[in-house]
């Protein structure tokens, strides 16, 4: 609720703050049991710091974080570690979140350990059945990550994220980095997994056309803040907020070279989040903005039942 981050921006010879970057500014969502949230806007909108937050692998300049009941933000370091067990990660690119010298076998262990899980055959025992939940075999275990082709690397990486029985599983961009074709094999792999162990997902991608088949409800993000938030099926029908609008009218994004990095899908530059726009934050690239959007910030209000938007054309 209200999530913020600031980044001071440092400079001159004493190292003081001349300024900061709002790469989260004031960001409310919730996600229910067993659904999955997409987060979705282009590059520097916030979306992976949000999702950092919500784990306090960053702490948040404002705001407060609750799962299931517990204020996050008000846990000791003990607690937070118990917490962890229950809310995980998935990184983008495997091969740099993966220990290039472990092999897989010990890479799944890890967090068993860490969280004092199972003894050595029990740890042995569940590393094994994870890989086969993921599609890999027992006898990958030996092996080690740069073995492995991009998506079979993502599949460790998220049997690595199952091995403590999370609940909740905050996916980065799990699929921008590989082939088309890998894409929809991992995206299946996840919605199986999603049904076998009643995860909860918030899936972050700056690709409209990846979250839509994963998605039950999806956020658009610009500059820090969520500008829309709807149902998976209204947003497509029926995208209210011109950056949404936007972004659809750029679906897909057809050559896979581009899929590595993010991209901007929409002419104009984005505007540096340290210096954002006054007012609404994207009216130095929509097409409908009027007089007061350069002055007054859009309230993010409930528009339709369920839907909601931050644009001065729905007031
Ligand atoms: Fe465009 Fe104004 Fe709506 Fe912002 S508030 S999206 S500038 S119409
Ligand atoms: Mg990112």
């Amino acid at each position: 609720k209200n999530l913020k981050k600031y980044f001071p921006i440092t400079g001159g010879v004493f190292g003081r703050k001349v300024g900061e970057v709002k790469a989260v500014d004031g960001v409310s969502f919730e996600v229910k049991q067993g659904e999955t949230l997409g987060l979705v806007g282009e590059s520097g909108c916030g979306k992976s710091t949000t999702g950092r937050l919500l784990l306090r692998l960053l702490e948040a300049t404002e705001g407060t974080i609750s799962f299931e009941n517990q204020e996050v933000q008000n846990l000791s370091d003990v607690e937070m570690k118990k917490l962890r067990r229950e809310m995980q990660l998935i990184f983008q690119d495997p091969l740099a979140s993966l220990n290039p010298r472990q092999t897989v076998e010990k890479i799944l262990e890890e967090p068993l350990i860490v969280h004092k899980i199972g003894d050595k055959k029990e740890r042995r025992q569940m590393v094994k059945e994870i890989l086969e939940v993921v599609g890999l075999d027992e006898y990958h275990a030996k092996r080690y990550p740069h073995q492995f082709s991009g998506g079979q690397r993502q599949r460790i990486g998220i049997a690595r994220a199952l091995m403590t029985r999370p609940k909740l599983i905050i996916a980065d961009e799990p699929v921008s980095a590989l082939d088309v074709s890998i894409q929809s094999q991992v995206l299946n792999l996840l919605k199986d997994l999603q049904e076998k162990f009643n995860l909860t997902y918030i899936f972050i991608a700056h690709d409209l056309g990846v979250v839509r088949h994963i998605s039950d409800r999806v956020g658009v993000m610009y500059l820090g803040r969520l500008v829309e938030l709807t149902d998976v099926d209204e947003l497509y029908d029926n995208p209210l907020h011109p950056y949404t609008k936007a972004l659809l009218s750029s679906v897909p994004i057809p050559d896979p070279e581009l899929e590595v990095e993010d991209e901007d899908v929409i002419g104009g530059e984005i505007p540096s989040p340290s210096n954002p726009p006054k007012g609404c934050a994207f009216h130095t690239r929509c097409p409908f903005a009027m007089d007061v959007c350069k002055e007054v910030r859009p309230a993010f209000e409930e528009k339709e039942s369920g839907h909601y938007v931050a644009c001065h054309l729905y007031e």
